[in-house]
């Protein structure tokens, strides 16, 4: 079948240079700067020496380390709590977490870490941020973290006031090098992502 012609009458297309500038379409051009949120980030980094007769908390949890060490310290020793604290109190430039839980102050003697995260949290909202999502990495030949991470998760999760699956904590040993390879301390490394709307 041939090809319809173009008829008298009936116009040929236009080639595109003769066609005129098209309009502008109809999208609503705010008339003042844009509001985009804001954004900062926070990193935080803390290590505890591994000892006899000290129990072992990581995330809140205590674990059972095959050579019954744990972690000494002011406070429970919570490593990844305080690297957690530290990133968020760096994403806003509030200091460290030494500026407000000293250790020579005997009210966080043996203090849940989890409750000190509170207060910080507490401290960041108070500001009018909010905590997107947070990422650690625990270093530590041993014990096996996998079967804990989920209760850690959640743990750091119900303090922060946000879902499990923004709580980022994972685990790896230092394949036998430096002081966390040799079992003589273990360390974490987070970072925080915080918005204000
Ligand atoms: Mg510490």
């Amino acid at each position: 079948m041939p090809e319809p012609s173009t008829g008298p009458g009936e116009a040929a297309a236009p080639s595109p240079s003769a066609l005129p500038a098209a309009a502008a379409p109809a999208v609503a051009v705010p008339s003042g700067p844009v509001q985009m949120p804001q954004l900062r980030i926070g990193n935080g980094y803390d290590i505890h020496r591994l000892v006899p007769g000290r129990a072992l908390i990581l995330g809140g949890q205590r674990l059972e380390h095959p050579g019954g060490l744990g972690l000494d310290g002011h406070s429970d020793a919570d490593v990844l709590v305080h690297a957690l604290m530290d990133a968020l109190l760096g994403a806003l430039s509030l200091g460290d977490i030494g500026r407000y839980f000293p250790p020579d102050d005997l009210r966080w003697k043996g203090a849940d870490s989890l409750a000190l995260l509170e207060q910080v949290v507490a401290l960041v909202q108070q500001r009018g941020w909010t905590v997107v999502n947070v990422d650690a990495v625990v270093v530590a030949e041993r014990p096996k973290l996998r079967p804990h991470i989920a209760a850690m998760r959640a743990a750091i999760a119900a303090r922060l006031g946000i879902e499990e699956e923004r709580v980022g904590v994972k685990a790896t040993t230092n394949e036998g090098l430096g002081p966390t390879g040799r079992e003589e301390g273990i360390a974490c490394h987070a970072v925080v992502l915080l918005q204000q709307p």
